[in-house]
């Protein structure tokens, strides 16, 4: 470990009891400023009978209720401050830019950010960017029209703070993308797991092998691709470079990042960030080397802030100390799946991102693949679409082998149809490859 490696080797380095003070610390604060001045957080905490000068220890911040995506889109659709309803806590001349989520679970959020948040924005960024080593001497391309979504505008300025020279794709075609990453020698790569997927499919249509461009890092976001081994594997064979996961929300922030030399593991910001990780049966924290599910509050965000929001995902928590330095607690293995994407099917709970996994461990086949679940008769039906690679036929012993793993996967019998590569849809910031028709039948 060099201390060089370091963005703030002062917080990234606190004892674990040093840091917990902080995170004491700065959440008091941030409770009474959004008690004074939001009042959805005021009327939450009245109607719990949770006054901030009651929070002493992290134990009692369990006494808080948590909050939920689906009380922010109620909120939102109230007229006060619009567009953002009475979860802000400045006033709305104080905000500086607007994004949203996706809305793959429903209604969009609106995020309102002030300048100081944006700076803070950047600020973690820049941190795991650092971690993971960009330096002044990388160039960063980044292949989309970044629009209304967060994340690849904070990365793309975090990489300015760093000094980066950074170099925004959008308004490309995708092949023009290639080539100018190709032509300017691009060292790094910030996109989700699906597009850097894409491109790698496009290069070798144009006769290009992208691990002969100078591209030796790239970090993924948006979606959990990067944290599914099978998935990081054909990403870094088909880039030769390092795929680094990123852990963030529109709502949460910028809270988790793999280092230079745990990377598929994820550190949790802890200076930045109160994530718990709790038993979703007893709500009580998890010991180190358990599973919980993630709840964020994060400690600096000022004009829309989040007080124990859920973000529905699970993971296993581990405080042992990481070989970087770092003292940051760290998740294994990343974001194991997110509780909102289980449904039932035939009565077993599903995890579409499960079949991602299996999907991705097959080497005849393609990228791109759909699961569709269907109602015939009274009988729950699911089939997995899936593209073969260029010169590969069907064979029983692919087929026999694909149904198995998926079996062995999800406990499920699934349909299969396998077709030509190129047939099935392509994404650029998140997919959707599952479909759950019975909702409409
Ligand atoms: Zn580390």
């Amino acid at each position: 470990m060099t201390e060089s490696l370091y963005w703030n080797p002062v917080l990234e380095s606190l004892s674990r009891a040093d840091l917990k003070k902080l995170q004491l610390a700065k959440f008091k604060r941030q409770l009474h400023r959004m008690y004074e001045q939001s009042a959805f957080y005021r009327e939450k905490l009245d109607q719990a009978g949770v006054h901030p000068d009651q929070i002493q220890t992290l134990a009692d911040i369990r006494r808080i209720p948590v909050t939920t995506k689906e009380e922010l889109q109620q909120l939102q659709s109230n007229s006060e401050n619009f567009p953002y309803g009475p979860c802000l806590a400045v006033p709305t001349d104080r905000v500086a830019t607007y994004h949203q989520t996706s809305g793959t679970t429903g209604k969009p959020i609106r995020q309102a950010d002030s300048r100081e948040d944006w700076e803070w924005w950047i600020e973690c960024w820049a941190t795991f960017l650092w971690a993971q080593g960009f330096r002044p001497n990388d160039r960063v391309f980044i292949p989309f029209s970044y629009g209304v979504f967060v994340a690849f505008w904070a990365g793309h300025y975090a990489c300015e703070k760093i000094g980066c020279e950074v170099v925004a794709g959008g308004g490309l075609s995708t092949q023009d993308r290639l080539l100018k990453l190709q032509e300017l020698e691009a060292t790094a790569v910030l996109c989700t797991p699906t597009y850097g997927l894409h491109m790698a499919e496009v290069a070798e249509d144009m006769g290009l092998k992208l691990a002969d461009f100078n591209v030796n890092k790239m970090v993924c976001a948006g979606e959990p691709g990067a944290s599914i081994p099978a998935t990081k594997n054909r990403l870094e064979n088909y880039w030769g470079a390092k795929v680094f996961d990123h852990a963030g929300a529109t709502e949460g922030g910028a809270w988790g990042f793999g280092c230079l030399k745990e990377p598929s593991d994820l550190h949790i910001n802890e200076a930045f960030f109160l994530v718990e990780i709790l038993d979703p049966d007893t709500g009580e924290p998890v010991d180190s080397g358990e599973e919980g599910e993630l709840i964020i509050t994060p400690l600096d965000r000022q004009a829309q802030p989040y007080l124990r929001f859920t973000l529905k995902d699970m993971a296993l928590f581990s405080d042992e100390p990481c070989e970087c330095g770092r003292t940051f607690a760290r998740l294994k293995g990343g974001v194991l799946g997110r509780r909102d994407d289980l449904t039932k099917v035939r009565g077993v709970l599903f995890s579409p991102t499960s079949v991602e996994a299996v999907v991705r461990a097959v080497d005849q086949l393609g990228d791109e693949f759909q699961v569709v679940v269907e109602k015939k008769g009274v009988l729950d039906e699911i089939t997995l679409k899936a593209e073969l690679k260029e010169n590969i036929q069907i064979t029983p012993e692919l087929e026999t082998h694909l149904l198995q793993e998926l079996r062995l996967t999800s406990g499920l019998r699934f349909n299969l149809e396998l077709v030509p590569l190129g047939t099935l849809p392509r994404f650029e910031v998140k997919a959707k490859r599952f479909q759950d028709l019975r909702t409409h039948a």
